[in-house]
């Protein structure tokens, strides 16, 4: 080797290095998995490039992964002929927080330290889940496309090295693990198959295993699992699958498969978590959603083919009717995409529907989740027709429901009074604010109010009434000047903050309620558009 440079990992990698090793890991197998989904991420990215770079691999060539073991040096090996990385990118990708996965495992982390062992299992930290098991980390590296290879090699001990490899190196990345002394299970054929087979089964590209006898042996179908028929995928290749792309590590909620053929085909496999991603309520909103044309990856987030409103789903969607040497900026415009979302759209809404009619309870959970974002939709949604399906899984509680109770729209307008001509409803962050809000004294104290009681403040004596309305006129002009007064006195305290200071007669036990003139936005919804900076 030439020029060995040092160098040190970032602070937190630092952190999240030692808390992987040091933890006690429930589950270590899980370090396989990462390592061969990189893998498979390299062989993507290569035969993406390679539709408008043809020398960048052999036309024809396979694209693999091969597995080897060296029982007397303890060493494991994982190869594969995807792109590879350049000196820089294994300093940047393996030496800095690039990953994800480890981004958000780190920012939960700061929220609570004391969970940093069960926030490990949940989303694999990527790559430095090999720590677990080896003492010692190399990772020799060529980039599709250049000559030269590199050597990136860490004990994970805070610092870890890169240096050039002399002579012949060929395309893609080896990561040779020296095994800890009490891991040598690791090299067993049975327990590497076992592991190939429980989590990286539905990986599209081949995994070989060499043999004691040199030769190689496929250890995965080799099948992308959304191209299997429905019937075919098993509940755990679909949780390994969808534990794969999300960095989820609980159970899908739903999962919506389907191979659609007619003016369009393409194939979703679509999940819905049974858990909020992180990033759900982040600004810009992304979708991560993969798009692929003919098994081949081509985007993930720089295309929307789903409508943001549905930004909760994981998964893939792959079409046969998109070309394949597209750039991913005419993509966004093309009127395929547009046709596939338009139709994801209502696939999604209608599993959604029957969903909860079928399992209310279980769609409570789902609402809870991801209502506030589905809702996004019914302002967001362009045609009349998603606006509709949008509103029909929309669930709503109401003041003359049983507690907690969920309704539809539907069921409220069924049970409506003859001759209900208007629906009040009323919007807030959570059942119980909602109820505190000023807007619905009048209608909660209303139910308040027995009838007996009513009786008692009804007048039969004709004269009483006559003299009580005198003095009651009397008082309410002195009362209208008072608050005349008031109002002009906190218009000027105001000032420009308000547009308006009314009385309300609506009031029962609250000073004052905020109200937005006739017309205007919801408050709510502008407090949503403020924080979208729109
Ligand atoms: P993630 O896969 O979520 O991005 P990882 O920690 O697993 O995070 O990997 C970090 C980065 O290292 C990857 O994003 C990728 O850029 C790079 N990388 C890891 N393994 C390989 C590989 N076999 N070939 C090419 N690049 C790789
Ligand atoms: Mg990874």
């Amino acid at each position: 080797y030439g020029d060995i440079e040092e160098l040190k990992f970032g602070a937190e990698v630092g952190k999240v290095l030692s808390l992987v090793v040091h933890s006690l890991y429930t589950n270590k197998d899980i370090f396989l998995r990462e390592v061969i989904s990189n893998a498979s991420d390299a062989c993507d990215k290569l035969r993406y490039l390679f539709l408008s770079d043809q020398s960048l691999m052999e036309a024809g060539e396979e694209l693999r992964i091969v597995i080897s073991v060296d029982r007397d040096r303890r060493e494991l090996t994982i190869r594969d002929n995807g792109i590879g990385m350049s000196r820089k990118e294994l300093i940047d990708n393996l030496g800095t927080i690039a990953s994800s996965g480890t981004q958000r495992f780190l920012e939960e982390l700061k929220g609570d330290k004391a969970q940093g062992c069960d926030l490990i299992g949940k989303f694999g930290v990527g790559f430095y889940s090999v720590f677990m098991v080896a003492t010692n980390v190399v990772v020799e590296s060529c980039k599709a496309g250049e000559k030269v290879g590199y050597r990136w090699q860490s004990s994970g001990d805070g610092v870890f090295s890169v240096s050039k490899i002399d002579g012949d190196v060929s395309r893609g990345t080896k990561v040779i693990l020296t095994l800890r002394e009490n891991e040598h299970d690791f090299l067993d054929k049975f327990r590497i198959e076992h592991i190939v087979t429980t989590y990286s089964d539905h990986v599209g590209y081949p995994i070989y295993l060499i043999t004691s006898d040199g030769t190689e042996e496929k250890l995965n179908s080799g099948v992308a699992i959304w191209t299997k028929p429905k019937d075919a995928v098993s509940e755990s290749e679909h949780m390994e699958f969808f534990r794969s792309i999300s960095h989820i590590g609980s159970n899908p909620w739903m999962v919506i498969h389907n191979k659609n053929e007619g003016t369009i085909e393409y194939i979703n496999l679509l999940y819905v978590p049974s858990v909020k991603p992180f990033d759900l309520f982040h600004p810009d909103r992304r979708c991560s959603v993969k798009l692929y044309v003919n098994r081949v990856f081509i985007t993930e987030d720089n295309v929307q083919v789903i409508p943001q409103y549905l930004r909760f789903l994981r998964g893939v969607i792959d079409s046969s009717d998109l070309p394949l040497n597209i750039s991913r900026e005419t993509l966004q415009n093309s009127t395929v995409i547009e046709k596939i979302k338009a139709s994801v759209t209502r696939k999604v809404l209608t599993s959604l529907r029957k969903k909860a009619d079928s399992d209310p309870a279980s769609y409570k959970t789902f609402w809870e989740n991801f209502g506030p974002v589905l809702k996004e939709g019914l302002c967001e949604a362009m045609d009349t027709e998603s606006r509709e399906a949008i509103l029909s899984v929309c669930r709503f509680y109401s003041s003359n429901s049983k507690e907690g109770e969920l309704i539809s729209l539907g069921d409220y307008i069924s049970r409506m009074k003859p001759g209900q001509e208007h629906i009040f409803y009323l919007s807030g962050n959570d059942l119980e604010s909602a109820m505190r809000s000023p807007q619905i004294e009048e209608w909660s104290s209303v139910t308040r109010v027995d009838e007996s009681d009513l009786e008692k403040f009804t007048e039969s004596d004709d004269q009483g009434k006559k003299k009580k309305k005198e003095k009651k006129d009397a008082d309410d002009a002195q009362q209208k000047e008072n608050v005349d007064a008031f109002i002009t006195y906190m218009k000027k305290v105001l000032g420009d903050s308000v547009s308006d200071i009314k009385v309300s007669r609506k009031l029962t036990t609250s000073l004052v309620c905020l109200a937005v003139p006739e017309h205007a936005l919801d408050i709510r919804m502008e407090r949503f558009l403020r924080e979208q900076k729109q």
